[in-house]
């Protein structure tokens, strides 16, 4: 893995849109995997500003959300398709059609997860995923004890995992107690990682993730076996890692090589 501290949020977001935005200067009609939630609000935000400024056209990309909640129809306020289209879709000039997120109000569920598989496939696999975790160490939805062979399904929601999202709600009943997420082994196939976390309350997730042991307990921690994973950070959430010097040396060290060729 990858490991960035940077010194704030704002650092976090600034890598994350550069990376976003790097990966669709290469390929015009590469396809992304999208995360929501607040940690990737700030890089959304700039990567709209940069697509105001270099005139990045996002018209040929395709994307891929990770998770979206059963029973919650693609027009509620909390459900993550409206998230997606407010937080960054309406900003950019994608076309809606090649954006994809399961539907959370779909009649036949497991059809539903198997068609968004093939979707995946389709469309040739994801380039770059993006990623949030969950403080209890969830990747998409898949909480701790998932198969780390799991692709796209319907899991259930720990409380701590509605604890923590009862603040896009009127109030924490409203939270579902299950989501239609992509399985952890969905996400290892993408072809790049680029997990974000920020703040303390990350910390312990952070750590289980990439120092811990490879287990369901922190499914995150499947990322280790993903040879081409970055995780950016900040102080704040890289508090518990044992190895936080470490990292960076080997940043300052791969930018002295870089240099050199
Ligand atoms: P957050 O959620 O960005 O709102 O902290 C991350 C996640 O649950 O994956």
């Amino acid at each position: 893995m990858r490991v960035i501290i940077f010194p704030d949020a704002e650092a976090v977001a600034d890598f994350a849109a550069d990376e976003l935005a790097t990966t669709v200067a290469r390929n015009s009609s590469c396809v992304l995997g999208l995360a929501t939630g607040g940690t990737p609000v700030g890089a959304y935000r700039r990567l709209i500003e940069k697509r105001r400024e270099s005139g990045l056209s996002f018209a040929s990309v395709v994307t891929f959300n990770l998770d979206e909640y059963l029973g919650l129809p693609p027009s509620h306020p909390a459900s993550y398709r409206t998230f997606m289209n407010e937080n960054l879709f309406r900003h950019l000039d994608i076309d809606l059609s090649r954006t994809h997120i399961p539907r959370g109000d779909c009649e036949e569920i497991e059809m539903e997860c198997e068609a968004f598989e093939s979707k995946i496939r389709a469309a040739g696999g994801i380039d770059l995923q993006l990623l949030g975790i969950g403080t209890d160490g969830h990747i998409g939805f898949n909480e701790p004890g998932s198969s780390l062979a799991s692709r796209t399904r319907v899991k259930t929601l720990t409380s701590q995992t509605r604890r923590d999202n009862a603040r896009f709600f009127e109030s924490s009943d409203d939270v579902p107690r299950s989501a239609i997420t992509m399985g952890v082994q969905t996400i290892l196939e993408s072809r790049g990682i680029l997990v974000l976390a920020t703040g303390a309350g990350k910390a312990d997730a952070v750590s289980a993730m990439i120092e811990g042991p490879i287990s369901s307990d922190c499914p995150a921690s499947a990322l280790q076996m993903h040879a081409r994973t970055t995780v950016a950070i900040d102080e704040a959430a890289a508090m518990k890692l044992r190895r936080a010097d470490y990292y960076r040396q080997a940043e300052l060290e791969r930018r002295r090589l870089r240099k050199s060729y």
